[in-house]
Protein backbone atom coordinates (compact mmCIF):
# COMPACT_ATOMS: atom_id res chain seq x y z
CA UNK A 1 0.00 0.00 0.00
CA UNK A 2 1.57 3.30 -1.38
CA UNK A 3 2.06 5.47 1.96
CA UNK A 4 2.84 3.20 4.03
CA UNK A 5 5.67 2.63 6.47
CA UNK A 6 7.33 -0.33 8.54
CA UNK A 7 7.51 -0.30 12.26
CA UNK A 8 8.13 -4.00 12.52
CA UNK A 9 8.52 -7.65 11.59
CA UNK A 10 7.03 -10.49 13.38
CA UNK A 11 7.57 -14.17 12.14
CA UNK A 12 9.23 -13.12 8.94
CA UNK A 13 6.17 -10.46 7.92
CA UNK A 14 6.08 -6.64 7.92
CA UNK A 15 4.43 -4.94 10.09
CA UNK A 16 3.43 -1.50 8.21
CA UNK A 17 1.79 1.04 9.28
CA UNK A 18 -0.42 3.49 6.24
CA UNK A 19 -0.62 7.22 7.08
CA UNK A 20 -4.20 7.16 7.56
CA UNK A 21 -4.03 4.71 10.22
CA UNK A 22 -3.13 7.80 12.27
CA UNK A 23 -5.88 9.40 11.79
CA UNK A 24 -8.07 6.51 13.31
CA UNK A 25 -5.38 5.84 15.84
CA UNK A 26 -5.87 9.32 17.12
CA UNK A 27 -9.63 9.67 16.66
CA UNK A 28 -9.92 6.22 19.01
CA UNK A 29 -7.60 8.10 21.91
CA UNK A 30 -9.57 10.54 21.66
CA UNK A 31 -13.80 8.83 22.13
CA UNK A 32 -11.61 5.95 24.80
CA UNK A 33 -10.49 9.14 27.20
CA UNK A 34 -13.66 11.48 26.37
CA UNK A 35 -16.57 8.14 27.05
CA UNK A 36 -15.27 5.17 27.55
CA UNK A 37 -12.57 5.70 30.47
CA UNK A 38 -13.88 7.12 34.11
CA UNK A 39 -14.81 10.88 34.33
CA UNK A 40 -13.51 10.93 37.61
CA UNK A 41 -9.62 10.25 36.51
CA UNK A 42 -7.07 12.99 36.11
CA UNK A 43 -7.16 14.42 32.15
CA UNK A 44 -3.57 12.64 32.02
CA UNK A 45 -4.34 9.64 33.08
CA UNK A 46 -7.20 9.69 30.95
CA UNK A 47 -5.10 10.38 27.72
CA UNK A 48 -2.02 7.67 28.90
CA UNK A 49 -4.56 5.16 29.42
CA UNK A 50 -6.85 5.75 26.47
CA UNK A 51 -3.24 5.58 24.65
CA UNK A 52 -2.57 2.56 26.39
CA UNK A 53 -5.52 0.69 25.22
CA UNK A 54 -5.91 2.05 21.57
CA UNK A 55 -2.54 0.64 20.89
CA UNK A 56 -3.46 -2.51 22.52
CA UNK A 57 -6.56 -2.70 21.11
CA UNK A 58 -4.11 -2.32 17.31
CA UNK A 59 -2.37 -4.79 18.88
CA UNK A 60 -4.70 -7.59 18.76
CA UNK A 61 -6.02 -6.70 15.21
CA UNK A 62 -2.23 -7.32 14.08
CA UNK A 63 -2.50 -10.78 16.12
CA UNK A 64 -5.78 -11.18 13.98
CA UNK A 65 -4.16 -10.42 10.81
CA UNK A 66 -1.25 -12.77 11.52
CA UNK A 67 -3.42 -15.55 12.36
CA UNK A 68 -4.52 -15.00 8.77
CA UNK A 69 -1.10 -15.13 7.43
CA UNK A 70 0.09 -18.11 8.89
CA UNK A 71 -2.67 -20.41 7.82
CA UNK A 72 -1.78 -18.55 4.53
CA UNK A 73 1.72 -19.69 4.53
CA UNK A 74 0.56 -23.07 5.43
CA UNK A 75 -0.82 -23.51 2.46
CA UNK A 76 2.08 -22.09 0.70
CA UNK A 77 0.68 -18.59 -0.39
CA UNK A 78 3.63 -15.58 0.68
CA UNK A 79 2.71 -12.77 2.64
CA UNK A 80 4.56 -9.54 2.01
CA UNK A 81 3.33 -7.73 4.91
CA UNK A 82 0.71 -6.54 7.07
CA UNK A 83 -0.49 -2.94 6.69
CA UNK A 84 -3.11 -1.19 9.53
CA UNK A 85 -4.49 1.51 7.79
CA UNK A 86 -8.19 4.04 8.67
CA UNK A 87 -10.23 0.25 8.53
CA UNK A 88 -8.04 -1.59 10.28
CA UNK A 89 -5.92 -4.19 9.11
CA UNK A 90 -5.03 -5.67 6.02
CA UNK A 91 -3.08 -8.86 4.93
CA UNK A 92 -0.91 -8.76 1.58
CA UNK A 93 -1.28 -12.17 -0.39
CA UNK A 94 0.91 -12.51 -3.42
CA UNK A 95 -2.20 -14.66 -5.11
CA UNK A 96 -5.29 -15.73 -4.08
CA UNK A 97 -6.27 -18.95 -2.45
CA UNK A 98 -5.86 -22.31 -4.64
CA UNK A 99 -8.44 -24.50 -2.88
CA UNK A 100 -11.52 -24.24 -1.16
CA UNK A 101 -10.27 -25.57 1.98
CA UNK A 102 -7.26 -23.03 2.13
CA UNK A 103 -9.48 -19.92 2.00
CA UNK A 104 -12.12 -21.70 4.49
CA UNK A 105 -8.85 -22.19 6.99
CA UNK A 106 -7.15 -18.58 6.13
CA UNK A 107 -10.84 -16.76 6.45
CA UNK A 108 -11.90 -17.76 9.26
CA UNK A 109 -8.49 -18.06 11.22
CA UNK A 110 -8.82 -14.39 11.63
CA UNK A 111 -12.35 -13.67 13.66
CA UNK A 112 -11.48 -16.93 15.80
CA UNK A 113 -8.28 -15.03 16.84
CA UNK A 114 -10.36 -12.01 17.71
CA UNK A 115 -13.08 -14.39 19.76
CA UNK A 116 -9.78 -16.20 21.36
CA UNK A 117 -8.45 -12.93 22.30
CA UNK A 118 -11.57 -11.89 23.62
CA UNK A 119 -12.57 -14.93 25.88
CA UNK A 120 -8.71 -14.88 27.31
CA UNK A 121 -8.96 -11.08 28.24
CA UNK A 122 -12.37 -12.33 29.71
CA UNK A 123 -10.88 -14.92 31.79
CA UNK A 124 -7.60 -12.77 32.64
CA UNK A 125 -10.21 -9.89 34.10
CA UNK A 126 -11.93 -12.77 36.05
CA UNK A 127 -8.56 -13.39 37.96
CA UNK A 128 -7.29 -10.22 38.46
CA UNK A 129 -9.46 -9.07 41.62
CA UNK A 130 -7.20 -11.77 43.55
CA UNK A 131 -4.13 -10.84 41.73
CA UNK A 132 -4.56 -6.70 41.98
CA UNK A 133 -5.36 -3.69 44.89
CA UNK A 134 -8.82 -2.02 44.61
CA UNK A 135 -6.72 0.71 43.41
CA UNK A 136 -5.04 -0.84 40.65
CA UNK A 137 -8.42 -2.40 39.64
CA UNK A 138 -10.32 0.63 39.41
CA UNK A 139 -7.82 1.33 35.84
CA UNK A 140 -7.35 -2.03 34.98
CA UNK A 141 -11.30 -2.65 34.37
CA UNK A 142 -12.52 -0.35 32.19
CA UNK A 143 -9.65 -1.35 29.89
CA UNK A 144 -10.04 -5.06 30.14
CA UNK A 145 -14.30 -4.33 29.29
CA UNK A 146 -13.12 -2.15 26.14
CA UNK A 147 -10.50 -4.62 24.74
CA UNK A 148 -13.19 -7.64 25.57
CA UNK A 149 -15.93 -5.44 23.68
CA UNK A 150 -14.18 -4.39 21.07
CA UNK A 151 -12.31 -8.09 19.81
CA UNK A 152 -15.95 -9.22 19.99
CA UNK A 153 -16.95 -6.57 17.93
CA UNK A 154 -14.39 -7.21 14.93
CA UNK A 155 -15.33 -10.86 15.42
CA UNK A 156 -18.82 -10.49 14.69
CA UNK A 157 -18.18 -7.21 11.80
CA UNK A 158 -16.05 -10.12 10.25
CA UNK A 159 -17.91 -12.67 10.07
CA UNK A 160 -20.97 -11.05 8.40
CA UNK A 161 -21.17 -12.58 5.06
CA UNK A 162 -19.89 -9.79 2.49
CA UNK A 163 -16.79 -10.47 0.47
CA UNK A 164 -14.19 -9.61 0.87
CA UNK A 165 -14.95 -9.71 4.81
CA UNK A 166 -13.75 -12.72 6.45
CA UNK A 167 -17.21 -14.10 6.48
CA UNK A 168 -18.23 -13.13 3.02
CA UNK A 169 -14.50 -15.24 2.46
CA UNK A 170 -15.66 -18.18 4.00
CA UNK A 171 -19.18 -17.84 2.21
CA UNK A 172 -17.13 -18.26 -0.81
CA UNK A 173 -14.85 -21.08 0.24
CA UNK A 174 -18.25 -22.95 1.53
CA UNK A 175 -19.69 -22.39 -2.23
CA UNK A 176 -16.75 -22.87 -4.10
CA UNK A 177 -16.60 -26.18 -1.43
CA UNK A 178 -19.67 -27.37 -2.11
CA UNK A 179 -20.32 -26.20 -6.03
CA UNK A 180 -16.90 -26.42 -7.33
CA UNK A 181 -17.36 -23.28 -8.92
CA UNK A 182 -15.34 -20.52 -7.63
CA UNK A 183 -16.31 -18.08 -10.17
CA UNK A 184 -20.02 -18.13 -9.27
CA UNK A 185 -19.17 -18.36 -5.39
CA UNK A 186 -17.33 -14.65 -5.85
CA UNK A 187 -20.07 -13.31 -7.31
CA UNK A 188 -22.23 -14.65 -4.69
CA UNK A 189 -20.04 -13.64 -2.07
CA UNK A 190 -19.68 -10.20 -3.77
CA UNK A 191 -22.64 -9.44 -4.11
CA UNK A 192 -23.22 -10.05 -0.20
CA UNK A 193 -20.49 -7.26 -0.09
CA UNK A 194 -22.85 -4.95 -1.66
CA UNK A 195 -25.83 -5.90 0.30
CA UNK A 196 -23.85 -5.38 3.87
CA UNK A 197 -22.69 -2.19 2.44
CA UNK A 198 -26.18 -1.20 1.47
CA UNK A 199 -27.27 -1.98 4.93
CA UNK A 200 -23.88 -0.21 6.78
CA UNK A 201 -25.14 2.94 4.25
CA UNK A 202 -28.59 2.51 6.06
CA UNK A 203 -27.20 2.37 9.50
CA UNK A 204 -25.37 5.38 9.22
CA UNK A 205 -28.14 6.95 7.49
CA UNK A 206 -30.65 6.57 10.58
CA UNK A 207 -27.24 7.67 13.12
CA UNK A 208 -26.93 10.67 11.41
CA UNK A 209 -30.23 11.93 10.40
CA UNK A 210 -32.77 10.59 12.68
CA UNK A 211 -30.87 10.25 16.18
CA UNK A 212 -28.33 13.25 15.34
CA UNK A 213 -25.32 11.01 15.84
CA UNK A 214 -22.34 12.10 13.59
CA UNK A 215 -20.09 9.31 14.55
CA UNK A 216 -22.54 7.50 12.45
CA UNK A 217 -20.55 9.24 9.68
CA UNK A 218 -17.88 5.98 9.79
CA UNK A 219 -20.51 3.54 8.68
CA UNK A 220 -20.85 5.91 5.34
CA UNK A 221 -16.83 5.36 5.01
CA UNK A 222 -17.47 1.61 5.79
CA UNK A 223 -20.48 1.16 2.89
CA UNK A 224 -18.53 3.28 0.37
CA UNK A 225 -14.65 1.34 0.85
CA UNK A 226 -16.80 -2.06 1.43
CA UNK A 227 -19.23 -1.34 -1.78
CA UNK A 228 -16.12 -0.51 -3.88
CA UNK A 229 -14.13 -3.33 -3.08
CA UNK A 230 -17.19 -6.00 -3.39
CA UNK A 231 -17.80 -4.16 -6.98
CA UNK A 232 -14.42 -4.86 -8.05
CA UNK A 233 -14.33 -8.41 -7.16
CA UNK A 234 -17.03 -8.61 -9.37
CA UNK A 235 -15.77 -6.99 -12.24
CA UNK A 236 -12.62 -8.71 -11.95
CA UNK A 237 -14.20 -12.29 -11.69
CA UNK A 238 -16.29 -11.09 -15.17
CA UNK A 239 -12.68 -10.33 -16.78
CA UNK A 240 -11.27 -13.61 -15.19
CA UNK A 241 -13.79 -16.00 -16.47
CA UNK A 242 -14.41 -14.23 -20.06
CA UNK A 243 -10.61 -14.51 -20.76
CA UNK A 244 -10.55 -17.82 -19.24
CA UNK A 245 -6.86 -19.28 -20.26
CA UNK A 246 -6.11 -17.03 -23.28
CA UNK A 247 -2.62 -16.05 -23.99
CA UNK A 248 -1.06 -13.00 -25.06
CA UNK A 249 0.60 -14.66 -27.96
CA UNK A 250 -3.20 -15.33 -29.26
CA UNK A 251 -4.35 -11.74 -29.40
CA UNK A 252 -1.43 -9.88 -29.98
CA UNK A 253 -0.20 -7.97 -32.92
CA UNK A 254 2.64 -8.99 -34.97
CA UNK A 255 2.75 -6.24 -37.77
CA UNK A 256 3.06 -3.37 -35.55
CA UNK A 257 4.96 -0.09 -36.46
CA UNK A 258 8.03 1.07 -34.29
CA UNK A 259 10.86 3.43 -34.61
CA UNK A 260 14.41 3.63 -34.21
CA UNK A 261 16.24 5.79 -32.08
CA UNK A 262 17.16 8.90 -33.05
CA UNK A 263 14.48 9.40 -35.44
CA UNK A 264 13.36 13.03 -35.34
CA UNK A 265 9.36 14.15 -33.70
CA UNK A 266 8.59 15.25 -37.08
CA UNK A 267 9.36 12.51 -39.00
CA UNK A 268 7.65 10.33 -36.65
CA UNK A 269 4.24 12.07 -36.43
CA UNK A 270 4.88 12.95 -40.51
CA UNK A 271 5.15 9.10 -41.67
CA UNK A 272 3.86 6.92 -38.96
CA UNK A 273 1.71 8.43 -36.31
CA UNK A 274 -0.66 10.48 -38.99
CA UNK A 275 -1.14 7.99 -41.47
CA UNK A 276 -1.82 5.21 -39.19
CA UNK A 277 -3.29 7.03 -36.62
CA UNK A 278 -0.97 5.51 -33.81
CA UNK A 279 -1.46 6.77 -29.98
CA UNK A 280 1.85 5.03 -28.84
CA UNK A 281 4.74 3.60 -30.50
CA UNK A 282 7.55 1.56 -29.94
CA UNK A 283 11.27 2.53 -29.88
CA UNK A 284 13.94 -0.01 -31.20
CA UNK A 285 17.07 -0.14 -31.43
CA UNK A 286 18.91 -3.52 -33.35
CA UNK A 287 14.97 -5.38 -32.90
CA UNK A 288 15.36 -4.65 -29.00
CA UNK A 289 12.65 -2.36 -27.27
CA UNK A 290 14.29 1.02 -25.60
CA UNK A 291 11.34 2.94 -25.42
CA UNK A 292 7.95 4.00 -25.75
CA UNK A 293 6.70 7.30 -26.96
CA UNK A 294 3.15 8.34 -26.67
CA UNK A 295 0.70 11.47 -28.24
CA UNK A 296 1.04 13.06 -25.00
CA UNK A 297 5.10 12.81 -24.73
CA UNK A 298 4.91 13.87 -28.33
CA UNK A 299 2.61 17.18 -27.28
CA UNK A 300 5.15 18.13 -24.42
CA UNK A 301 7.57 19.54 -27.33
CA UNK A 302 6.59 22.90 -29.28
CA UNK A 303 5.96 22.26 -33.27
CA UNK A 304 9.38 24.53 -33.74
CA UNK A 305 11.20 21.79 -32.20
CA UNK A 306 9.79 18.71 -33.89
CA UNK A 307 12.68 18.06 -36.85
CA UNK A 308 15.40 18.59 -34.57
CA UNK A 309 14.52 16.67 -31.39
CA UNK A 310 14.84 12.74 -31.46
CA UNK A 311 12.18 10.76 -30.14
CA UNK A 312 14.75 9.26 -27.43
CA UNK A 313 14.38 12.73 -25.75
CA UNK A 314 10.57 12.50 -24.55
CA UNK A 315 9.99 8.66 -24.85
CA UNK A 316 9.53 6.15 -21.42
CA UNK A 317 12.44 4.33 -21.37
CA UNK A 318 11.64 0.21 -21.05
CA UNK A 319 13.15 0.26 -17.78
CA UNK A 320 10.11 2.25 -17.38
CA UNK A 321 7.48 0.50 -18.88
CA UNK A 322 5.24 -2.36 -18.07
CA UNK A 323 5.61 -5.01 -20.85
CA UNK A 324 4.39 -9.21 -21.24
CA UNK A 325 5.57 -12.16 -22.77
CA UNK A 326 3.70 -14.12 -25.27
CA UNK A 327 2.97 -17.00 -23.32
CA UNK A 328 1.59 -14.66 -20.52
CA UNK A 329 -2.26 -15.10 -19.51
CA UNK A 330 -4.34 -12.37 -20.74
CA UNK A 331 -5.59 -11.84 -17.22
CA UNK A 332 -1.90 -10.95 -16.24
CA UNK A 333 -1.81 -8.64 -19.07
CA UNK A 334 -4.95 -6.91 -17.91
CA UNK A 335 -3.65 -6.30 -14.64
CA UNK A 336 -0.42 -4.56 -16.46
CA UNK A 337 -2.56 -2.42 -18.41
CA UNK A 338 -4.09 -1.06 -14.85
CA UNK A 339 -5.89 2.14 -14.89
CA UNK A 340 -3.03 3.96 -16.68
CA UNK A 341 -3.57 5.93 -19.70
CA UNK A 342 -1.53 3.53 -21.87
CA UNK A 343 -3.21 2.09 -25.40
CA UNK A 344 -0.24 -0.80 -25.11
CA UNK A 345 1.37 -2.80 -23.82
CA UNK A 346 4.65 -4.62 -25.81
CA UNK A 347 5.30 -7.61 -26.34
CA UNK A 348 9.11 -8.67 -25.65
CA UNK A 349 10.20 -12.28 -25.78
CA UNK A 350 13.93 -13.28 -24.94
CA UNK A 351 14.87 -9.37 -24.65
CA UNK A 352 13.39 -8.82 -28.52
CA UNK A 353 10.34 -7.15 -29.33
CA UNK A 354 8.18 -9.23 -31.07
CA UNK A 355 4.33 -7.73 -30.86
CA UNK A 356 1.99 -5.28 -29.17
CA UNK A 357 -1.01 -5.93 -27.25
CA UNK A 358 -3.78 -3.48 -28.04
CA UNK A 359 -5.50 -2.28 -24.90
CA UNK A 360 -8.77 -2.33 -27.69
CA UNK A 361 -8.03 -5.36 -28.53
CA UNK A 362 -8.18 -7.00 -25.17
CA UNK A 363 -11.39 -4.83 -24.20
CA UNK A 364 -12.90 -5.88 -27.56
CA UNK A 365 -12.12 -9.74 -26.93
CA UNK A 366 -13.41 -9.65 -23.06
CA UNK A 367 -16.83 -7.97 -24.86
CA UNK A 368 -17.41 -10.43 -27.44
CA UNK A 369 -16.63 -12.98 -25.05
CA UNK A 370 -19.40 -11.60 -22.40
CA UNK A 371 -21.40 -11.54 -25.53
CA UNK A 372 -20.79 -15.06 -26.60
CA UNK A 373 -20.96 -15.99 -23.23
CA UNK A 374 -24.43 -14.77 -22.55
CA UNK A 375 -25.87 -16.08 -25.65
CA UNK A 376 -25.10 -19.32 -24.85
CA UNK A 377 -26.23 -19.47 -21.56
CA UNK A 378 -29.99 -19.30 -22.70
ZN1 LIG B 1 -9.71 -10.75 9.12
Amino acid sequence: MPGSFRVARILGIDIRIHFSWVVIFLLLTYILASSELPRSWSDTKQIVVAVITALLFFSSVVVHELAHSLVARRFHMTVSSITLFALGGVANLTKEPSSARAEFLMAAAGPLTSLGIAGALWLVQRATPSLLDVQDLKTTTPVFNYLVYINFAVALFNLVPGFPLDGGRVLRSVIWGLSGNRSLATRIAARGGQIVAGILALIGANAVFLEGDSGGAWFFVLAYFLFGLASAAIGQDRITSAVGSVRVRQLMTTDFRSVPTATSIGQLIRDIVLPNNLQAIPVVAQGRLVGLVTIADLRKVEQAEWPTTPVDAVMRPASELATVSPDDELVAAIDRFGGGDVPLLPVVDHGSLVGVLFRDAVVGYVRMQETLGLDARR
